[in-house]
């Protein structure tokens, strides 16, 4: 069922390096993506905490390499994961930001702001990237922007989709839809290319971005989109294949200078840096050359890397790429031959290896790279976002479909996983399975849910367990339950069970994920958020007055400059001028970094009322 939504919807790709916010312009009956503060159309997923003030996206990227600890990336790595994942303890031996396990083993990082120790969670380093692309749109848009859809890889777990929904409450956003990143890029496609294609066609895309993998193969026909396999990665992208290249220069520096960077956050992040430029410059030139003054103990690190040694220590990332580009036709029973179009997606699908393996994959097909892999996904989600809101006129009529990543089930006897619903079924979707007692009088059983492709229970990921009470005792077998499995059009999961005998039913749905945030703690990072934002404002004015005392400062000093000042103003006017000079510049000296913002800027006004008469005789 579809739900209309006031007011403007954008649409948020929340990339693990780089977001991107659109919005469906009706007037011109197309997307417009929405550039930032810089001008860019991508903003940095990175947030940093300083002395003064916390800075997210471009300024704070742009500060990384000073201030490593201090500065957040790669929060989508971490979210909807535990802290003991062995994927988050290899993550963590790179990250020059400190992580801990906090309750529950949910993941924290730590980090100083204003001098004091503060621990966030993943969610909310996502809800202030979110909140970002929020101001990156409202700026553009002049009003207000509440609801969106944002995307997720279509190979996110069940809590990793449910904490991305969280980060967007506690930015403020009501997420109308959490939708998967190939199918909102098939969509970008689908529009750009075939609008109203009257033949079926099947469209592969290859979604290769920061820190996330996603093929999906779907079909079109009459602007229906219509999702018939997914497979993926969510912890493989250009991240893994910096790793491999920062790795590959540690080593170089070993050998060379017998010393170990390894521990040096300061050294690893300018590496990383390097390494990340390096890359991408290797995807059109053959050679690159990293060169970092003063890299570790005062010496300078200057070395080269080619194509293909790029390749060769990245090789087993990209063949397993191509693992999952096989397994997603294989599910969805459909011969390469039978591809029409494989479309590229993400930042790292620039890679000319991965190009050449995907084309080879495809007997040599052409790849189609005429949408611009790092907008597309934004691109989809605002149309999403507009088919889904009230009053948005010129949206095209699509039907989107998508399936879900991976089966779920639960226990059965003999830690035996008992698949429900199957991967890549069609959603939403419900679909029940009857449990039975496995003991004699068993009058309550605890049925635990599962989500993966293992056929013993236990590998699987477990999302949660109830207890299912009030079963009317009997042998072993003879009493059952419906235990019913829901997924609605984000992916999410709600599980019921009924007991089916005598007429008795019973209902109970899993609401109680352990490591997912509860009401209570969203209600209070919502807080917090209003806190930085308050903060971040009150740095901003602070800011703009300094300035406007500098600028002031500045204009006087002009005004004494003139040739002709001696004349047109009097001794004792140009008197004025010197001490009002000598007294805002003291205000706005070191040891008077504490003044307050409010007497800054009253400063301001009397100075302007006093010396602008007398400035105006000069000019
Ligand atoms: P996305 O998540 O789609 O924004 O992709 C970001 C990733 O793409 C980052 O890891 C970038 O380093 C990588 N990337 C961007 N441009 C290139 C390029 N020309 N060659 C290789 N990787 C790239």
């Amino acid at each position: 069922m579809k739900r209309k939504h006031e007011g403007c919807a954008v649409g948020i790709d929340l990339g693990t390096t780089y977001s991107c916010v659109a919005v469906w312009q009706e007037q011109h009956c197309r997307v417009e993506i929405i550039h930032n503060d810089q001008g860019n159309k991508i903003t940095p997923s990175c947030v940093a905490f300083t002395e003064e003030q916390r800075l997210i996206g471009d300024a704070a990227k742009n500060q990384a390499a000073v201030n490593p600890q201090n500065t957040i990336f790669d929060a989508k790595r971490l979210i909807g994961r535990k802290f003991s994942d062995p994927i988050v303890q290899d993550d963590l031996l790179l990250w020059p930001f400190k992580v801990t396990a906090g309750v529950n083993d949910k993941p924290m990082i730590t980090v100083t702001y204003k001098g004091q120790e503060k621990k966030l969670c993943a969610e909310e380093v996502s809800s202030m990237v979110l909140t970002k692309m929020r101001e990156i749109a409202e700026a553009y848009l002049e009003s207000p922007v509440k609801n969106a859809v944002v995307t997720v890889p279509a190979y996110f777990s069940d809590s990793q989709r449910k904490a991305t929904i969280d980060a967007g409450a506690i930015a403020g956003l009501n997420v109308l839809r959490v939708m998967n990143e190939p199918t909102a890029a098939a969509v970008a496609y689908g529009l750009d290319k075939r609008t109203n294609c009257v033949e079926e066609r099947n469209i592969f895309v290859f979604d290769l971005g920061g820190g996330t993998f996603d093929v999906s193969l779907l079909t079109i026909k009459d602007n229906n989109f219509r999702v018939k396999a997914t497979a993926g990665n969510t912890h493989l992208g250009g991240e893994d294949f910096d790793n491999r290249m920062v790795n590959y220069f540690i080593q170089e520096f070993k050998r060379k200078n017998k010393l170990d960077i390894s521990g040096n956050a300061k050294a690893l992040r300018r590496l990383r840096i390097a390494c990340e430029r390096a890359k991408r410059s290797l995807s059109f030139l053959v050679v690159s050359t990293i060169e970092l003054d003063s890299l570790f103990e005062g010496i300078d690190f200057c070395s080269s890397i080619n194509r293909a040694k790029f390749e060769e220590i990245n090789m087993d990332l990209f063949n397993e790429c191509m693992k999952c580009v096989d397994s997603c036709l294989t599910d969805a029973n459909m011969d390469k031959s039978n591809v029409d179009d494989v479309v590229l997606v993400g930042g790292s699908s620039r890679i000319p290896k991965v190009q050449q393996l995907l084309q080879d994959f495809f007997k040599g097909k052409e790849l189609c790279k005429s949408i611009n892999p790092d907008e597309a996904v934004a691109y989809g989600a605002a149309v999403q976002a507009a088919l889904l809101s009230e009053d948005v006129k010129n949206v095209p009529k699509l039907v989107l479909q998508d399936v879900t990543p991976l089966s779920l089930g639960f226990f059965a006897v003999g830690d035996i996983m008992n698949v429900v619903i199957p991967r890549n079924t069609c959603i939403p979707v419900k679909m029940t399975k009857v449990y039975t007692t496995a003991q004699d009088n068993q009058t309550s059983s605890l049925i635990k849910v599962y989500e993966g492709e293992r056929t013993r229970a236990s590998d699987n990921n477990l999302l949660g367990s109830f207890v299912l009470c009030g079963i009317p005792p009997a042998p072993r077998g003879s009493c059952s339950s419906n235990v019913c499995f829901s997924i609605d059009e984000n992916g999410i999961l709600t599980v019921s069970s009924t007991i089916i005998s005598s007429g008795n039913s019973n209902q109970i749905t899993i609401t109680n994920y352990k490591e997912r945030l509860s009401a209570e703690e969203i209600k209070k990072l919502i807080k917090e958020a209003e806190n930085y934002r308050i903060e971040d404002y009150k740095f901003l004015r602070k800011a703009k007055a300094v300035n406007a005392l500098d600028y002031y400062i500045y204009k006087m000093k002009n005004a004494l400059k003139k040739e002709d000042v001696n004349i047109k103003l009097s001794s004792e006017e140009i008197e004025k001028i010197e001490s009002a000079i000598a007294v805002a510049t003291n205000l706005l000296s070191d040891d008077n970094q504490k003044v307050e913002v409010d007497v800054l800027e009253d400063h301001l006004k009397g100075l302007e009322s006093r010396m602008e008469p007398i400035i105006a005789k000069t000019i």
